[in-house]
């Protein structure tokens, strides 16, 4: 039976490319949404007929009731529409939405029961606690679609019986700046910071793989995925991105997953867990690479890693404030209002700002990102942080 869809967050990179995979196999897609990007969720309506969609933003989303008005769908508004779209009948959910925006779907389509396949890493970030609870309590499944994440996964469906996992290799790409000093750092512009050499993705993530930021939020991640402790999460830069993690038993055997770097791949696999089906990408050639690269993280000159180890290791809301200090930053970089170093400096500050406490509620949590993206933009107005 082919698995329905809810897709959150559909006119993104990641959205996009799983509606390429329910395009090939023919998922149903129940609904869609996004935040405020009419014009590309019209397509995607008239294409894949959902029963509903839902942008965040309301006047987009009255200029997509105005242009689907010959359609039978609903379209609803609000963070509230994108909630009620989450809990629609479905078997599975699909959360590619960017950011903390993505914390409260992912709870209402758990607690609606359905499968998550959560390519929404600030959701287990920010509320892993929460968020892992209520999965097991409802005994619903949390897939990862991140390529690591998956990549573990995968090595894990090796040894079903007694995990003996001795730790998880996370494999990072390095970014556009591998190599770089701290010095050159200080010229990076944003649209240097947006070529990837190896993925194509939205900005955010793009500019967090640049600064490690992003290999931070997936150890955080991968510590709520797998029920591991930070020194058992390791992470390797391996530029070519053709080994997309690993995990190590006891008895020191390493199991591997490879293919080429394309995201459809663990959106796939998220979807059709435990089956697997043609994807519609292309084979991986090890010939056409001929050598695969591997190096030690340089945590001197970006910090986004070091940081989010730490913020995993004090617990409870200092990964809230690690998630929205960058969120902020990320935004702020890309307006050109501050440097490219200035956004894990930022960051860092609103992490050492930031009170121990439990991330024990979503309101907890929500409080706490408010006050880190406040933080950082009174840091920014008033010039207060080194080298602005
Ligand atoms: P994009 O920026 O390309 O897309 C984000 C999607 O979320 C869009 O549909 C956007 O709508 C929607 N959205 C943005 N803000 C809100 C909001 N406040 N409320 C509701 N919807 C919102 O992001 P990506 O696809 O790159 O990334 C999505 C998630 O997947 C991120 O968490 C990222 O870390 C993760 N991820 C991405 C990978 C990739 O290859 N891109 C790889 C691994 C993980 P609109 O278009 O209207 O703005």
């Amino acid at each position: 039976m082919k698995p329905s869809l809810i897709l959150l967050g559909s006119t993104g990179s990641i959205g996009t490319q799983a509606l390429d995979v329910a395009r090939k196999h023919g998922f149903p897609v129940r609904a869609l949404t996004a935040a405020k990007n009419s014009r590309i969720m019209e397509d995607q309506i008239r294409e894949f007929r959902p029963a509903v969609a839902a942008l965040s933003d309301e006047a987009a989303a009255a200029d997509l009731r105005a242009r689907v008005a010959d359609l039978p769908v609903k379209v609803l508004s609000g963070e509230e529409g994108i909630l009620e779209a989450a809990a629609l009948e479905s078997d599975i959910a699909l959360n590619a939405i960017v950011g903390i925006a993505g914390l409260r779907p992912t709870m209402t389509a758990i607690e609606t029961g359905h499968t998550i396949a959560l390519a929404n890493k600030e959701t287990l970030v920010t509320g892993g606690a929460l968020v892992t609870k209520a999965a097991k309590e409802k005994g619903v499944k949390i897939l990862p679609v991140d390529s690591e994440h998956s990549a573990v996964f995968q090595c894990l469906q090796a040894q079903p019986t007694n995990r003996a996992l001795r730790k998880i290799i996370l494999t990072a790409s390095g970014g556009p700046f591998f190599g770089k000093t701290a010095a050159d750092l200080a010229q990076i512009t944003p649209a240097q910071a947006l070529k990837h050499p190896n993925w194509s993705m939205g900005a955010k993530i793009t500019i967090d793989s640049a600064t490690m930021m992003n290999k931070g939020l997936e150890v955080m991640e991968a510590s709520w995925l797998f029920d591991l402790p930070e020194d058992k999460i390791d992470v390797v830069v391996h530029r070519e991105s053709i080994i997309h993690s690993m995990v190590e038993f006891d008895d020191y055997a390493v199991l591997a997953q490879l293919g080429v770097p394309d995201m459809k791949i663990p959106i796939q696999y998220a979807i059709t867990y435990p089956e697997r089906y043609e994807c519609p990408t292309r084979p991986l050639k090890l010939s056409e690479y001929g050598t695969l690269t591997f190096f030690e993280p340089d945590n001197e000159t970006f910090k986004g890693l070091p940081i989010c180890r730490e913020a995993l290791r004090r617990g409870g809301l200092s990964a809230t404030a690690v998630n929205g200090a960058n969120e902020e930053a990320v935004a702020m970089f890309l307006a050109g209002k501050i440097s490219f170093p200035q956004i894990t400096q930022l960051v860092q500050e609103a992490m050492d700002r930031q009170p121990a406490a439990p991330a024990d509620s979503i309101e907890h949590i929500l409080e706490a990102d408010r006050a880190a993206r406040a933080f950082v933009r009174a840091a920014v107005a008033k010039g207060a942080t080194s080298g602005t």
